[in-house]
């Protein structure tokens, strides 16, 4: 078995000892709301936002884009499990400003091993073949940190699914400090109408 394996299979066990009522726990986020954010393993949303189990929906993708899938997220989390506000939670430092859609299809299409990053950017240092398939896929990379939240709360705010009463707020996480920042801009175009 896999180092880690044993580590997250050990882990759970402990977890699962001291699990107590959160068993009873309901299906809906008991403090109805929801957050997008970035996948980056230095962002923990339940410890920067406060959550416990059963409180609040997260979705997690790379970047904390507001995808077509987070936006299917977004739509059930209200729809179907009552969430009324929804937060856009970026980073700084965050690995999507440091490539473009261009960038990473030619580093797939020289080798699919992993890239290294030096201070130039992303560079592919792995044996071929790789693949073009990366050409069929919109990376939604961030060339503009604060643009980004801005463009991400304006996208769901205004998606004919997400109803105006829901107000949407736009921060950027700071990966030095802990501390979320608001974008002041996003927060605005977030504002229920
Ligand atoms: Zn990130």
């Amino acid at each position: 078995m896999s180092e880690i394996l044993t580590e997250v299979l050990n882990a759970n066990e402990r977890y699962a000892s001291e699990f107590g009522d959160k068993g009873k726990l309901g299906l809906p986020p008991a403090r109805h709301f929801a957050v997008l954010t970035c996948m980056d393993a230095r962002l923990d949303p339940a410890k920067y936002a406060g959550l416990a189990e059963g409180d609040a929906h997260v979705i997690r993708n790379a970047g904390g884009r507001a995808s077509d899938d987070a936006i299917r997220s977004l739509v059930i989390s209200y729809k179907l499990l009552g969430t009324r506000e929804f937060f856009v939670i970026h980073h700084t430092d965050c690995g999507m400003l440091f490539f473009n859609n261009d960038g990473i299809r030619g580093l797939l299409a020289s080798s699919l091993e992993t890239a290294e990053l030096s201070a130039d950017g992303f560079r592919d240092v792995g044996a071929g073949p790789g693949s073009r398939a990366g050409e069929f896929i919109e990376w939604l990379t961030i060339p503009d940190a604060e643009q980004a939240v801005v463009d991400d709360v304006e996208r769901i705010r205004n998606h004919p699914l997400i109803p105006g009463a829901i107000p949407i707020y736009g921060y950027i996480y700071d990966v030095k400090t802990g501390k979320l920042n608001e974008v002041s801009r996003a927060s605005a175009v977030g504002k229920p109408r």
